[in-house]
C-alpha cells in the first residue's frame, strides 16, 4: 500500500499541510513499485531527507505503458473530441491556480527556489501554459489539397499514441507542464518520469487530474532513477515517441536507445552555454538587472543561464563594478528559500554543488581572476555564491561548458564582428541575449547568432506561446506555442478516388 507524506509549511508563503502520495501513479491510482524500491528525497537548503518516494524499474513501466494503450485507445486520443480534451485541461489550469501557493511551497521546499520566482514563473508559467494548450484541442487540424487526378486528398495530425516525458530538475512542474500541454491536447497519453531528485510538485499534480475527471491511464507517473526507469522508457517498443529535457549527454543515450529500438520520435531539449552581449550604447540600468537575472535566476540553474557576458570596451568598466556590486547583494541575501528577504538559494544536490565547484576552481586553476564569490556559503545544504569571473580566454572550461551554477565570466569586446564570431564558437546554441539601443544593430545580431531564442533588451523571458528549442547540440524539434503541436502529431494523407477508372 503506498505511503503518503504530509509536510506542514508555516509560511510566508503558504500556511497549510500539503498531503503527498509518494507512490506511482498509474491508471488515476496510487501504487507501490512492483519490486519495492524507494528513493530519498532531499531538501537542498539543509541537506536532510524530507520522505521517501517509490522508485520504479522497468516492470512499472510496462504497467505503466499497458495503462496508457488502452487509454489510448478506448478514452483519449481519437476517441474523445478535442473539445473536451481541452475542458478538462482547462479544468486543471483552474485547480493548479487554485492550489498554486502550495505548488510554489512544494517548490521552494525541493528545489530551494526564493518565492518570487516560484510563484511568478514556475507557477504561473505553468497555469498558462495548460490553459495556452487547452485552447488549441479544438483546433488540430489538417488541409485539403487539390490533386492533378480525380480525386481529392486531405490530411489528419493524428497524435502518436504513448509518449514517454523525462524531465529535469531545474523547473519540475513548469518542464512538466510544458510537454502534458502540448501532448495531451493533441490526443496523446503520457508516462511522465520526473527527476528522481524533484518529484514533489508532480505527485501533487496527479491528484489534480484524478479531480479534473480525466480518464485512468492518460497521465502516469513513473519515478525513479534514469539508467532504469528512464531508460527503459527510452527503449520500450510501445512507446511512440519520447519528449525530453535534461543534459546533451542524457539527450544523446535517448536518441541511441530509440534508434536501437523502435525508431520512436524523439524531441530534445538540452543544455546550453548562452551568451549575454552588451554594447555601449545599452541602458545600463536595465541590461544590469536583465544581466544579472540572465545567469543567477534559479541560482544558475536553467538551460538558458548566460553565463558569458560580452561588453563592449566603453562600458566595460562600470557594467563590471556595478554588476558585481548586484552579486554581492545576492550573496547577502542567500539562504533559506521560506526567508521572505531570500534573494538567492542553494544548488540542487551535492552532486551538483560538487560539479559546480569544480568548475569554480578549473577557471581559478587556468588564470582567470574572481571578481566575486567563487566559494560555498554557509556550512549547510548546497549553497554557492555568486561567482563573477574575468581575465578568461575563449577555450577555457568556464568559456565551453554549460556550468549549470551561479557562475558567470565578464569579457571586454571592441567590434560586433568579433563578439558574433566567440559568441558562437560554443557546441551549443539554445539562447542568447543582445542589449543595444540600436535596432539595426539589434537584429544583425539577432540573425547572426546561432542560437533557437535570441532575447533583445531581455533575458531567459520564454512564453508559453512562442516556441522554444536549440541549435546545434543543444536540441532537435521545438516546444511551446504552435509550433509544439507539430512535435506530438504526425500526418496521414487521405485520397479518395472521386471517380477515376482503371
Ligand atoms: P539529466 O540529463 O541528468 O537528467 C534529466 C532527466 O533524465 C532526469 O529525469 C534523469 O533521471 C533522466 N535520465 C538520466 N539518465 C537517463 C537515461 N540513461 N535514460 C533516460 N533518462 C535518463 O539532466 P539534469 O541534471 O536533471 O538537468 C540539467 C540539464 O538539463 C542541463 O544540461 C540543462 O541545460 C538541461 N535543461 C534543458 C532545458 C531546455 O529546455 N533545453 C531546460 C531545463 C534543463
Amino acid at each position: 500500500m503506498p505511503k503518503t507524506y504530509t509536510h506542514t509549511f508555516n509560511g510566508p508563503v503558504f500556511k497549510g499541510t500539503s498531503q503527498l502520495n509518494t507512490g506511482l501513479f498509474i491508471n488515476n491510482q496510487w501504487v507501490d513499485a512492483v519490486e519495492g524500491g524507494t528513493l530519498d528525497v532531499i531538501d537542498p537548503a539543509t541537506g536532510k531527507v524530507i520522505t521517501p518516494v517509490a522508485a520504479g524499474s522497468a516492470k512499472d513501466v510496462d504497467i505503466a505503458v499497458e495503462a496508457a494503450t488502452k487509454a489510448y485507445k478506448t478514452s483519449w486520443g481519437l476517441n474523445m473530441p478535442g473539445s473536451e480534451r481541452g475542458r478538462l485541461l482547462y479544468k486543471l489550469a483552474d485547480l493548479m491556480e487554485k492550489h498554486s501557493e502550495e505548488f510554489a511551497a512544494l517548490e521552494m521546499l525541493n528545489v530551494g527556489k526564493p518565492y518570487g520566482p516560484a510563484k511568478t514563473f514556475d507557477l504561473a508559467q505553468s497555469i498558462y501554459t495548460i490553459r495556452y494548450y487547452a485552447g488549441w484541442a479544438d483546433k488540430i487540424h489538417g488541409k485539403t489539397i487539390e490533386t492533378r487526378d480525380t480525386k481529392m486528398a486531405y490530411t489528419r495530425h493524428e497524435p502518436y499514441g504513448v509518449v514517454g516525458a523525462i524531465v529535469p530538475w531545474n523547473f519540475p512542474l513548469l518542464m512538466t507542464v510544458w510537454k502534458l500541454g502540448a501532448g495531451l491536447c493533441t490526443g496523446n497519453t503520457i508516462i511522465l518520469k520526473p527527476s528522481e531528485l524533484t518529484p514533489l510538485s508532480v505527485l501533487r499534480l496527479a491528484d489534480l487530474f484524478v479531480e479534473a475527471g480525466f480518464p485512468p491511464g492518460v497521465f502516469n507517473i513513473v519515478n525513479g532513477y534514469g539508467n532504469t526507469v528512464g531508460q527503459a522508457i527510452a527503449e520500450h517498443m510501445k512507446i511512440s515517441k519520447v519528449a525530453f529535457t535534461g543534459s546533451t549527454l542524457t539527450g544523446r543515450r535517448i536518441l541511441k536507445a530509440a534508434s536501437e529500438t523502435n525508431l520512436k520520435k524523439v524531441a530534445l531539449e538540452l543544455g546550453g552555454k548562452s551568451p549575454t552581449i552588451i554594447f555601449d550604447d545599452a541602458d545600463l540600468e536595465q541590461t544590469l538587472k536583465w544581466a544579472s537575472a540572465g545567469i543567477f535566476t534559479n541560482m544558475g540553474q536553467s538551460c538558458v543561464a548566460a553565463s558569458r557576458i560580452f561588453v563592449q570596451e566603453g562600458i566595460y568598466d562600470k557594467f563590471l563594478q556595478e554588476f558585481t556590486k548586484i552579486a554581492k547583494t545576492l550573496t547577502e541575501n542567500t539562504g533559506s528559500p521560506f526567508n521572505p528577504t531570500t534573494q538567492h538559494g542553494p544548488q540542487i544536490s551535492q552532486t551538483q554543488f560538487d560539479r559546480v565547484m569544480g568548475f569554480i576552481n578549473s577557471g581559478k586553476q587556468e588564470g582567470a581572476k574572481v571578481q566575486i564569490g567563487g566559494e560555498r556559503h554557509g556550512t549547510e545544504g548546497y549553497f554557492i555564491k555568486p561567482t563573477i569571473f574575468t581575465d578568461v580566454t575563449p577555450q577555457m572550461s568556464i568559456m565551453q561548458d554549460e556550468i549549470f551554477g551561479p557562475v558567470c565570466s565578464v569579457v571586454k569586446f571592441k567590434t560586433e564582428e568579433e563578439v558574433l564570431s566567440i559568441a558562437n564558437d560554443v557546441a551549443y546554441g539554445l539562447g542568447a541575449n543582445v542589449f543595444t539601443e540600436n535596432t539595426a544593430i539589434a537584429i544583425k545580431m539577432a540573425h547572426g547568432l546561432e542560437a533557437g531564442s535570441i532575447w533583445v533588451n531581455c533575458a531567459q523571458h520564454t512564453d508559453m506561446n512562442v516556441p522554444f528549442g536549440g541549435y546545434k547540440q543543444s536540441g532537435m524539434g521545438r516546444e511551446l506555442g504552435q509550433y509544439a503541436l507539430d512535435s506530438y502529431t504526425q500526418v496521414k494523407a487521405v485520397h479518395i478516388n472521386l471517380g477515376q477508372r482503371l
